[in-house]
């Protein structure tokens, strides 16, 4: 990844190895004239409707030849954001950028960075291809996808290769059309070259009202709108049988970078079963800068999506928890009549909760409340309920409302071991289920909407937990292909109906155990049925909020960018909106930020001590961490100095002090941690936390150090300076 500075004389941009770290930049995007008519430039600004950028933007500000003109603040769905021109941008006239200039001096840079994913496609594709591996591109539509097409497609023989467009049926309109028109170009330049598209089962809009609507706790959505539907094409293009299937493995060559999502930069570039268990992710431009990616386009001639010209820094789904105001704004104003639907059901949600006055209904939504829905309150699951009993040896399952359950039951509960049954007069149903020697009893009993499953467990706690799993399956179950993705051996279909082929089976657990409860709907909808207690997890617990950095660290690149400029970082800024999000957590953890992210006089203390003696500076925000944050807090508290433990004792550990928190929170909040650790003094130099890798499992090492009485006393001293 290069540096980017401005070209100013040219409008334009260079990208260097070398700058002076002054005039070094955040990599901006192009700005067209449609984002400028959206947002009212026009008011202001003279320019032509030309197909060349006219300007640049980093974050929510404009550059005019490398000056800025003006800023774009607040704003939310509905309502625009609020133009700022600053005194260098009145009364401007634009002109177009001359973007062929641009490529020419940067063309250097453009072929280097060109050269070298051709050579790790190459590479990955020779290698893999000895050992029988397939190879797909994932394509989405957007622009870094765009590009890992252009350069896969530029090696990998079209007889090897397939392309898979993931339609999550929610994609703006332009994503469809780029799509189409890629589709139709790329078939006539390689003819064989195979497009195939991998859709949920049905519109994700009746998932939304089945499951209720996706929340940053409740990410369902990327699950059943992406991952499975990849895995089922997958599964139906190679292979459909265990013998075949079992050796069907895939590369997949996708855009994701690194500057997007930090998570994925803890991975090799050849993410090794990082989605799953038969697939090799190859991130063939993880380390290009936003910038990189646009003028690579522009480079090859390529097609861009028509969302970027209008503002959107990424194109995905129309409605996304994740989505920023920014971006929510822009592709209402582009497609209302689309985004009015899910509106719908969020109003209908919302209304559920109680809320009944309209504007306080819209209020909701312009606040992005329901985005932080952490439990199932709100969502009409049509009576759909399930309560458990344990006692004396034995489970009770009463099902409420679920349509053909037992015959639910019967299929889901093969996944535990081989059963026989037999339907008895009044509606009985008796059986046994042969677990390796052991036999449980089994009856289920209907009366009139309800089923009522008894099973004798002789008090075996991981075979009550499994058959608990299948219930909350057979209950809430509505199809939507999660667990079969999840399943090695092709021997689960859940479409149309639940079918578990019992020769195929090898009780894996992987499709009762890849989410807690065993099913995504049942866990969404967790709090409606007084599950769990998470409202007493919420006020009691000294672990609350433990994976509330969204599994990113706080790195010690980010917290230099930070501190190099504290006042305007939010506003200017490179990373993701998840990355940003959860970089505010920590600066407030960390005490260098107040709530409405303004810098606090610690934060100008820490950066002056940052600039003379960095380590000291982290060994400060280290001590405050202690104070503020609940997964730094249990590190230091709970782990013995000089122990190594993995992800999954320390898992293992945070459940036990407190049992309320689910397993993908402990991991997420550890994930946050191992990350900070890796990319911060703290690790390596610091050695509060060594982290060490074996195969996929991370381990942690805590040294002695001595650093703790003296780190506290400072952070006390300007706490006090601070006041
Ligand atoms: S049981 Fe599996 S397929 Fe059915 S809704 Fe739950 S996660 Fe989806
Ligand atoms: S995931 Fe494992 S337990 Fe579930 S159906 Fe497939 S083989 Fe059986």
């Amino acid at each position: 990844m290069y540096k980017v500075t401005w070209d100013c004389v040219s409008n334009g941009v260079l990208l260097v190895n070398d700058a002076n770290g002054s005039n070094v930049i955040a990599p901006p995007r192009p700005v067209f004239f449609e984002e400028l008519d959206l947002l009212g430039f026009n008011e202001f600004w003279e320019y032509p409707k030309a197909q060349e950028p006219l300007l640049w933007a980093i974050g929510r500000r404009y550059y005019y030849k490398g000056e800025l003109v003006a800023e774009a603040k607040g704003g939310n769905i509905f309502e625009p954001p609020e133009i700022i021109l600053i005194e260098k941008g009145q009364n401007l006239k634009l002109e177009p950028i001359d973007i062929k200039k641009v490529i020419e001096k940067n063309k250097e840079a453009l072929f280097v960075l060109e050269n070298e994913a051709l050579d790790f496609i190459e590479h990955t594709y020779k290698v893999y291809k000895k050992k029988g591996y397939l190879f797909a591109v994932s394509y989405s539509g957007g622009k870094d996808s765009q590009v890992v097409l252009d350069l896969v497609t530029r090696v990998v023989p079209c007889d090897d290769l397939v392309v898979i467009f993931s339609d999550t049926t929610m994609e703006i309109p332009y994503t469809y059309e780029n799509v189409e028109k890629t589709k139709e170009e790329y078939e006539k330049r390689y003819p064989g070259l195979k497009f195939y598209v991998a859709k949920p089962p049905k519109p994700m809009m009746e998932f939304w009202k089945e499951f209720g609507p996706p929340s940053r706790v409740h990410r369902w959505c990327c699950t059943v709108a992406k991952t499975a539907p990849f895995i089922r094409i997958i599964k139906a293009i190679f292979g459909k049988t265990a013998g075949e299937n079992s050796k069907t493995k895939l590369i997949v060559f996708d855009g994701i970078r690194s500057e997007e999502s930090a998570r994925r930069s803890n991975y090799q570039r050849l993410g090794i079963e990082a989605k799953h268990i038969l697939q090799i992710n190859a991130e063939v431009i993880r380390d290009w800068n936003t910038l990189e990616v646009f003028l690579y386009l522009y480079y090859r001639n390529l097609r861009m999506n028509k969302g970027y010209r209008y503002g959107l820094n990424r194109v995905g789904c129309s409605v996304c928890p994740f989505a920023s105001e920014w971006s929510e704004y822009i592709i209402y104003s582009m497609h209302s009549d689309l985004i009015d639907k899910y509106v719908k059901i969020l109003e209908n949600y919302i209304n559920y909760l109680g809320v009944e006055d309209p504007m306080k209904i819209q209020e909701y939504i312009i606040q992005g409340q329901w985005k932080k829905r952490a439990g199932g309150e709100g969502i009409n699951s049509n009576g759909k309920h399930l309560e458990l009993i344990s006692e004396d040896g034995k489970l009770v399952g009463i099902i409420r409302n679920t349509r053909n359950s037992s015959e639910n039951f019967l299929e889901w509960v093969k996944v535990v071991g081989d059963i026989f049954y037999k339907h008895s007069p009044n509606n009985k149903t008796e059986g046994e289920i042969k677990v390796s020697n052991n036999t449980h009893q089994f009856n289920i009993l209907k009366k009139h909407k309800n089923e009522v499953v008894e099973i004798q467990t002789a008090n075996d706690k991981v075979f009550e937990n499994k058959i608990k799993r299948i219930l909350y399956k057979t209950t809430y179950c509505v199809n939507c292909g999660a667990c079969e993705a999840e399943c090695p051996t092709n021997a689960l279909y859940v479409l149309p109906s639940v079918k578990i082929d019992g020769n195929l089976c090898t009780h894996c657990g992987n499709c009762l155990y890849f989410v807690e409860k065993g099913c995504l709907v049942a866990k969404s909808l967790q709090m409606a049925e007084g599950g769990r207690n998470m409202g007493k997890m919420s006020r009691d617990s000294k672990l609350k909020g433990f994976g509330r950095y969204l599994t990113f660290g706080l790195r010690d690149d980010w917290l230099s960018g930070f501190l190099n400029n504290p006042e305007e970082w939010f506003a200017e800024n490179n990373l993701g909106n998840k990355q940003i999000e959860s970089m505010k957590v920590w600066l407030l953890d960390a005490e260098l930020i107040t709530k409405d992210k303004l810098p606090t006089p610690l934060a100008k203390n820490i950066r002056e001590i940052y600039l003379r003696h960095k380590n000291l500076a982290w060994e400060l925000i280290w001590a405050n961490l202690y104070y503020n944050s609940p997964v730094c807090r249990f590190f230091i508290e709970n782990i013995e100095w000089n122990e190594i433990k993995s992800v999954k004792e320390i898992t293992e550990m945070v459940a036990e002090l407190d049992n309320t928190i689910s397993e993908r929170t402990i991991k997420s909040g550890l994930s946050s941690l191992f990350n900070t650790f890796e990319f911060s003094p703290l690790g390596k130099e610091l050695k509060i936390g060594i982290i060490e890798k074996e195969g996929r499992e991370r381990y942690v090492k805590k040294l002695a150090q001595t650093i703790f009485t003296h780190c506290r006393l400072h952070t006390a001293f300007i706490r006090q300076q601070s006041m």
